[in-house]
Order: C-alpha cells, then structure tokens, then sequence
C-alpha cells in the first residue's frame, strides 16, 4: 500500500489523500482550499485519474471524513462514477444547509460511514471510527490493504462533547504503520493557552445569561451541534429559554439524534427570521415550517419578556429584532473562530452591536487538539510512523512527536 498527500501536508484545509493498493485506488477527503476565493476552482483540483473526469476504474471511491469544506468542498466535482461514501447524519445535515447556505454545492453520497462498521473498497477495508470534532459526525478513517494498517484521524479533538473518543481509538484500533495525523494547533504549542472545552463554553456562557439584564443574543454556527447542545444547556442553567432559528432547528431535526435539542423540546422555541421566511416562501417548502409550527415564537412575546432568551442571532436579524424593541439591555455572546470579527463582515457587526449599545464577549473552543492531547494519542497509539497532515508546521511535529515522517505534498510513499 503507498500513500500520495496531494494537498495538505503542510497547510490547514484542503486535504486530499491518494491511497493505492494492488493497483486500485481509493481517494481520503476532496477538501476546498481555505480562503480560495479569487482562485479558479478548475485550479484546485489536484491531478488525481478518474476524480474529476472520467477514468479506467481503478479509483473506487472517495472516502470524506466530516463535512467542513476544507475536506469536502469538492465533492460536487468528483466523477459521477465513483462512489462517495460519508457519514449519514453528515449527509443529512449537508442537504438541511444546502436550502439555507445559498453558496453551498450538494452532492450524491453512495454510501455511508458509520462507527466502527468495516466495509470493503476493491483491495482496501476501510473502517470509520466516530472521533470528537467541531463537526458532527466526524470519522478518523482506519485504510486496510497489503497486510498494511494506515490510520488517518480527519479533524480531530479531545475537548469537545465526547472528549473520550480519543483515547479510546488509540486504544481499540490496534497496532498501525502509519497514523496520518493532523496538527491544526501544532503551531501554537507553547503559546501557554490552555484549551477552553465545549463544558468551558457551557459553564461561562451559562454565567453570562445569568448576568445579562436583558436578552442573550448567541452568534455561532448551527452546523456545529456541539456548540448548539452547550449553548442550549448554558440556557437552560441560567434559567431561559433557548430559542433556535429555523436553520438551527432544522440541523438538529437532521441530526437524527434523540441527545440534540430539538424543537418539540421543553425550553426550545423557534424563531423565523425574515431571510429564511423569505427562503421557504421562494421554495414553497412550507413543511420545514410546518415541523416546528407549535414551538414557535414570534417578536411580541420576544419584546415582552427578551430576559426569559438566549437568542440565536446572525447579523442579518439584528435589523428585526431592533424594530421589535427586543434589544434594551441585550448582550451578545461570539461563539466562533475570533478572526472572523476582524474581518470586513465582522468588523461592520461589531461597530453595528455597539452602535446599539449591546455588549459582545467570544466564548469558544477550537475544533482541533491541542498538541499535549495530540501526544497523549500517538503515544497511547504507539504507531511506528506519524505522517503529518493539515497543519501548517510539519517542521514542528518532530519536536512533539516520536517517529515523526514529513512527507511533502505530491510524493508517493510506502506504508
Ligand atoms: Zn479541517
């Protein structure tokens, strides 16, 4: 078995991985590129045979191992004869966004991951196993071929809502040759930062909306659940109501998942705001309105009582809930990467929020591992070889890391 980084073996997003056996071949992540947008897409597509146009047949499919563009973004382009196998509640979730996120691109899964189900790919058996990410249903990816073992981790993390997973992989997964593995954060180690944990974000902002005189305001992305459960328990501790838009509630009906908060919930309201009433109008898809009909709220009883919410607020309802008079004493919560305040869009909500006299504070934990828990799991993996993948430091891995192969982006290796 041999193994060719196309993208990803020294920079964060847009991975894609080639992995070949007995002279078939399978594909890991077709990733878009961070910040690509003035680039042409045809230009980001690396030369893979059979990926993009059609081929011999010795690419048997493509494997993605969560849903964040950076590993899935050019699904919509892969050859229509290869099979793209994702994990289930991903592909649902993935077809919720594609009605909200006019810049979304679906696609077709073939098959789906699930946690430690193997299934067989020509020459390669290929096990998802469910790892904690900012992602819903992430998978590290376990390849099988040759009498060879290759471990790729996807995006991973050991402080999120099942911080378990992570060890327990290194533990149950079994000697490996290779472990292909990311390192978002090996950059900043010793930057003295301690990780804020999804129970870190529960516990503060649950102390916030306590304190705040007025309405919670909550600005994050839906999309990752586990924020969306911390939030709501946050909510529910300081005694409020978690009011979701019709986005999130509708990700969380496509979780499929008894443990997400749903509409029908005690403590769960849903509010329409007037980009996505307009949305559902333009589609006639009245039944995704329909489905949350009995939790929801509308501006009157927001304006009435705006101490009794936390609201899941985006910029482009700040205009609404101004006009409703919900906003007296509000303060806002950021619960994403910071750098997007520093942004242009950012920038304008921050001078916007203030304007209104809202006060804004960031609450929020990465998606990926430290590089302390990134240790613990190579050394509870004990795997002969650590590859790195999606991290800007590769150099860095060897100071952190025993057995530590750099491998260059384009260049085949064994396993
Ligand atoms: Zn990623």
């Amino acid at each position: 078995m041999k193994v060719c980084i196309h993208r990803g073996a020294r920079q964060i997003g847009g991975t894609l991985v080639e992995v070949e056996a007995q002279g078939a071949r399978i594909v890991l992540d077709v990733g878009l590129p961070l910040e690509v947008s003035i680039v042409a897409q045809r230009d980001l597509l690396p030369d893979v045979a059979g990926l993009w146009a059609r081929g011999d047949g010795s690419l048997r499919g493509v494997v993605i191992s969560h849903g964040h563009p950076d590993h899935s973004g050019l699904a919509d382009l892969v050859d229509e004869d290869v099979p793209i196998y994702i994990g289930e509640a991903t592909a649902a979730i993935l077809a919720e966004a594609a009605f909200f996120v006019p810049a979304s691109r679906p696609f077709n899964a073939t098959g789906h991951l699930h946690h430690r189900r193997t299934f067989q790919v020509g020459p390669f058996a290929v096990t998802p196993w469910l790892v904690d990410h900012s992602a819903f249903d992430a998978y590290a990816i376990l390849v099988e071929a040759d009498g060879r073992r290759l471990l790729y981790t996807g995006d991973v993390r050991g402080h999120g809502r099942k911080p378990e997973t992570l060890t327990a992989l290194a533990r149950a997964v079994g000697a490996v040759d290779v472990v292909l593995m990311e390192g978002t954060r090996v950059a900043a180690h010793g930057d003295g930062r301690p990780a804020m944990s999804e129970q870190d974000v529960e516990d503060e902002c649950a102390a916030r909306f306590v304190a705040v005189a007025g309405m919670a305001l909550a600005f994050y992305s839906p999309q990752n659940v586990d924020r969306l459960v911390s939030l709501y328990r946050a909510a529910r501790r300081a005694g409020r109501t978690f009011v979701m838009d019709l986005y999130a509630a509708s990700i969380a009906a496509a979780t499929g998942r008894s443990t997400v908060p749903q509409s029908g919930w005690e403590g769960v309201r849903v509010y329409l705001p007037r980009s996505q009433r307009r949305r559902v109008i333009d589609a006639a898809a009245y039944e995704c309105v329909e489905a949350v009909r009995a939790a929801r709220v509308y501006p009157q009883e927001l304006c009435a009582r705006p101490e009794d919410f936390v609201m899941t607020c985006r910029a482009s309802m700040l205009d609404e809930l101004e006009r409703a008079r919900c906003l007296d004493g509000a303060e806002a919560v950021w619960s994403m990467w910071p750098g997007y305040l520093e942004r242009d869009q950012g920038a304008a909500l921050g001078t916007r929020l203030e304007r209104l006299d809202v006060g804004l504070s960031t609450v929020h934990a990465s998606g990926h591992a430290t590089p302390q828990d990134l240790g613990r799991f190579v050394t509870a993996l004990g795997a002969e070889r650590v590859v790195p993948v999606h991290t800007d430091a590769p150099e860095r891995f060897g100071d952190l890391f025993d057995g530590v192969d750099v491998q260059p982006d384009a260049r085949w290796w064994p396993v």
